[in-house]
């Protein structure tokens, strides 16, 4: 099986929407690549568009169809819905880069998600779905945001300059975080005054936000533990998160899953993982905690 086929497959898998789209084929004199449509090297979205009709209307989770896809063209690239399973912030390069760079400096931005290198030297940080559609963000030249209806390429495919897209942290090593609030800030809809209001004030949407960090920050402490610490780390991780689960800020279904799938991630057994999830959350449902006054958490173990 191809590796194209193999990771379309593995898209799917988890729910998210495949279809086949043009590939970069060397041009007849092999002295550069050209778009694989009869467009060729005159294509304005070389290796980029679809092969089926419908485009991302068309793309599928079924394996038997998305498998006749690539036996027809085994070559071809990956295009993935986005909206359904994930959403994707899509960094243009350096200038793109640079905009989100001053928003993370000013905001304390945190974008712990998984992480695509595009092939054409740009990012895809991908995200929980939003419910929103695709749209730039306000303020932040050369980022976009592909969601419903949208659609990104994924890793393996490869871009018309020959470099391939590839993981800086996978959907294996990095669970999709929800959009941060100052992001989030800059996709929905012009102010409308009382939302925004909620959202600024609202104790209990601060209070979730403030759990998510924490959340987010314990999930990526446990992905750092070394073998032979990983059910110990568990334990203390969740102990902490625990906590604001019985402080009524977290949601402890979320964080059960959340844990759960972190910890099959770094290969505890499903045994070891209920077990000590179970401890942790008897421990610590006596012990709420809600948001601090204090500066939020860093994402630093506590050791
Ligand atoms: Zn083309």
């Amino acid at each position: 099986m191809s590796t194209l086929l193999e990771a379309a497959l593995g898209y799917a898998a988890r729910g998210i929407p495949v279809y086949p789209a043009h590939w970069p084929r060397p041009t007849p004199s092999r002295a550069s690549l050209a778009c694989s449509c009869p467009r060729g090297p005159e294509c304005d979205r070389p290796a980029k568009h679809p092969l089926v009709r419908h485009g991302v209307k068309d793309a599928a989770t079924d394996p038997d169809r998305i498998g006749r896809w690539w036996r027809r063209w085994p070559q071809a690239n990956v295009g993935l819905a986005t909206g359904v399973v994930f959403d994707a912030l899509d960094i243009d390069g350096p200038a793109g880069l640079a905009a989100l760079g001053e928003l993370q400096e000013a905001a304390g931005l945190r974008l712990p998600g998984p992480l695509v290198a595009t092939g054409g030297g740009g990012w895809h940080h991908w995200f929980a779905p939003t419910g929103l559609g695709n749209r730039p963000p306000r303020g932040l030249a050369y980022v976009d945001w592909r969601g419903r209806g949208g659609c990104v390429l994924a890793p393996p495919s490869r871009h018309i300059s020959g470099h391939s897209y590839r993981w800086l942290r996978s959907l294996d090593q990095a669970s999709l975080p929800e959009v941060p609030a100052a992001l989030r800030g800059r996709l929905d809809p012009e102010p409308a005054t009382a939302t925004q209001r909620a959202r600024t004030t609202g104790p209990d949407t601060a209070g979730h936000a403030y759990g998510r960090t924490v959340l987010e920050a314990e999930l990526a402490a446990l992905g750092r533990a070394m073998p032979g610490h990983r059910n110990r780390t568990l334990n203390r991780t969740a102990f902490k998160v625990y906590r604001y689960v019985a402080g009524g800020i977290l949601p402890e279904e979320q964080v059960t899953a959340a844990f759960t799938e972190a910890a099959r991630a770094i290969g505890l057994t499903a045994a070891e993982t209920s077990r000590t999830l179970a401890s942790a959350r008897t421990a610590e449902l006596a012990n709420p905690r809600t948001v601090p006054a204090g500066p939020g958490p860093t994402g630093k173990e506590a050791g």
